[in-house]
């Protein structure tokens, strides 16, 4: 396979959750073992007739959540994923809920090698817990914390910010706790409230954007000034751990996309499999492929690229597209206006624009 399209990261999905959140529209289902079973051999099937043995450095299991898998389901799911041909450095993170880290799986994802933990806590408020429909509590998400930091080192938690009724007070203490945890990734989000989900049906308002723009600050300055690198509009890092899967989308460099409603990027193609079970556990795994063209491909480049601190590379986007990243989007003005920087090898966004980002992001469509 030629270098430019060599594929190196899978991202894995299992659409099953033991319960279901008041914000989510992800594609998800309520555990159910029978399902699961099935599930995970079809799932294993879509993996043997696509894999074509490529080296894989990054490896993601994302739901729904994979962690509520039974001990007996886990091992089916992880043994039949040693069909990938992996990389000594491999960067194997799969998804978990808080209440499902128990020293039992704990143990099962060492047994086959998963390395890094993302976990979906969110709130470390009761409050905002009991809004979001997540059933436990401080003393519960440290105890499970401290667990997995007995097993792995490589820990992510999520958060959402900018929930109704949430003050700056809550925040901050939200980051406080954070940071008493030790642990070296987070991810920040705003909520959104999506259509269909439970939240919009009660009709629920997002808050105030200023108040959002504000707590988007607050969480960038506090994070940074303990050390996290802010690699990227929603992500903070310590040295040495930023996600290595993450950065393979952002570098709009191709991937595996395998289980219901994943998407994956194989040579000049992105395809998004079905969300339908039914289809999907027929076989019919692919519900729509879109062709990327070379602007597109530029667009995306730009688009992915600048969501982080590297930016885009000159001589890599020159080598690909012919031209110069400034004149091919003819945005001399951005670099200019101090918007766009440069180093020697890279142009990239003005961190203090990331928050406004979709609007400067738009002039590479
Ligand atoms: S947010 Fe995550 S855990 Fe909650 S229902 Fe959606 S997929 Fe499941």
């Amino acid at each position: 396979m030629e270098e430019e399209n060599k594929i190196s990261s899978v991202y894995i999905h299992i659409p099953f959750c033991s319960s279901i959140c008041s914000y989510c529209d992800f594609c998800k289902f309520y555990y159910q073992d029978i399902l699961v079973e099935k599930y995970l051999d079809i799932l294993l099937q879509e993996i043997q007739e696509k894999y074509c043995h490529d080296l894989i450095d990054t490896l993601y299991i994302g739901g729904g959540t994979p962690s509520c898998l039974s001990p007996t389901m886990l091992n089916k799911l992880l043994q039949g994923l040693k069909i990938l041909n992996v990389s000594p450095s491999l960067e194997f993170t799969i998804e978990c809920n808080v209440l499902d880290l128990t020293e039992e799986k704990m143990i099962l994802f060492q047994k086959y090698g998963v390395n890094r933990l993302s976990i979906g806590i969110q709130s470390f408020q009761p409050r905002i817990l009991s809004f979001l429909g997540r059933n436990y509590n401080t003393k519960i998400i440290r105890e499970k914390i401290n667990l997995a930091k007995r097993y792995f080192t490589n820990i992510n938690i999520d958060l959402i910010y900018a929930v109704p009724n949430e003050t700056i007070k809550m925040l901050e203490s939200d980051l406080e706790f954070f940071l008493s945890l030790g642990v070296p990734h987070i991810s920040t989000y705003s909520l959104m409230i999506e259509p269909n989900t439970k939240l919009f049906i009660q009709k629920v308002r997002p808050i105030n954007p200023e108040l959002d723009q504000k707590m988007y600050r607050i969480i960038e300055n506090k994070l940074k000034a303990n050390h996290y690198i802010h690699y990227e509009i929603s992500n903070y890092a310590l040295p040495g751990y930023c996600s290595k899967h993450n950065l393979t989308y952002w570098k709009n460099e191709h991937y595996y996309g395998f289980g219901l409603s994943a998407s994956g990027y194989i040579g000049n193609y992105r395809y998004t499999n079905t969300k339908n079970i039914k289809k999907y556990l027929s076989g019919n795994y692919i519900d729509e492929q879109e062709f990327i063209t070379s602007s597109l491909s530029a667009s995306n480049c730009a688009i992915l690229g600048l969501r982080t601190i590297y930016g885009v590379h000159k001589e890599n986007f020159l080598k690909q597209f012919g031209m110069d990243f400034i004149e091919y989007f003819a945005v001399q003005s951005l670099l200019d206006d101090h918007i766009l920087l440069e180093t020697d090898t890279n142009y990239y966004l003005n961190p203090k624009y990331w928050y406004l980002s979709n609007e400067v992001l738009i002039k590479f469509i």
